[in-house]
């Protein structure tokens, strides 16, 4: 995959120049992949009034901010079909060169933050930050290690797939990411990993997000959609019913 060769920019303020990004998965690493579906991207919601719910299922989504791209579903072309979840254990690649400035170590709600810089940076704030949710950190990593472009340093978190017939269930594996900008005054607003990407890399058409009783893909896609590895699913509460289970191979 190529990496997104353009400088980092949003709208018209240039916040860390000339970083050369790619994405945070290898596109090599899932089976017969063909591009990413935006189930559950980024979205401005206001956590405390009134607000336009912009996608999905206005009954059932809770609608809160997201300020993220969930690397959550995929077409495959062999299939031709939707997949949602990813495989357990999938590498992730650093999106460019950084340190690690935070590993927050919280089972799934795991995360680990790089920083985007030559040199280890003594303030956060200096650099462009990247973000990686719902991961398992490579055996030793540590604060201030350094990370090379593409270099693999976790891996994505799973539940164990639950047996058939008990009331047990598993979490969408996927990967929340997001980026921080070098301002602190944009760390409350930080930008959209699709307009940072670019829509050749990532998907904008939307999906259905967390918090719906049940999902649908934009309807432009009339595809099948299966859910991997999953007997029964449960996303923020909400068992996701109406969809084939597929598990991997
Ligand atoms: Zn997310």
């Amino acid at each position: 995959m190529n990496p997104a060769k353009r400088p980092i920019v949003d709208e018209d303020h240039e916040w860390s120049p000339d970083h050369e990004l790619r994405l945070p998965i290898d596109a090599q690493d899932l089976p017969d992949f063909g591009h990413w579906v935006n189930w559950n991207g980024y979205h401005y919601g206001n956590p405390t009034g009134p607000h336009e719910q912009q996608i999905g299922d206005i009954l059932h989504a809770k609608g809160g901010p997201h300020f993220a791209y969930d690397f959550a579903a995929y077409f495959n072309q062999k299939m031709r079909s939707i997949i949602l979840g990813l495989p357990p254990k999938l590498p992730i690649r650093a999106i460019a060169d950084g340190f690690v400035v935070d590993i927050l170590d919280a089972s799934y709600l795991t995360s680990i933050t790089l920083a985007h810089s030559e040199k280890m940076p003594n303030d956060l704030r200096e650099r462009l930050t990247s973000d990686y949710g719902h991961v398992v950190p490579v055996d030793g990593l540590a604060f201030g290690d350094r990370v090379k472009t593409g270099e693999v340093f976790a891996h994505l978190f799973a539940d164990e797939v639950p047996e058939e017939g008990t009331d047990k269930f598993a979490r969408l594996v996927h990967l929340h990411f997001n980026l921080f900008d070098s301002d602190n005054s944009r760390r409350l607003n930080p930008p959209d990993p699709v307009n940072i990407f670019g829509a050749d890399l990532l998907s904008k058409q939307k999906g259905a997000p967390q918090g719906c009783s049940h999902f649908t893909v934009d309807q432009q896609i009339n595809v099948p959609v299966f859910i991997a590895n999953y007997r029964k699913l449960i996303i923020n509460g909400f068992e996701v019913k109406n969809a084939n289970p597929f598990v991997y191979g």
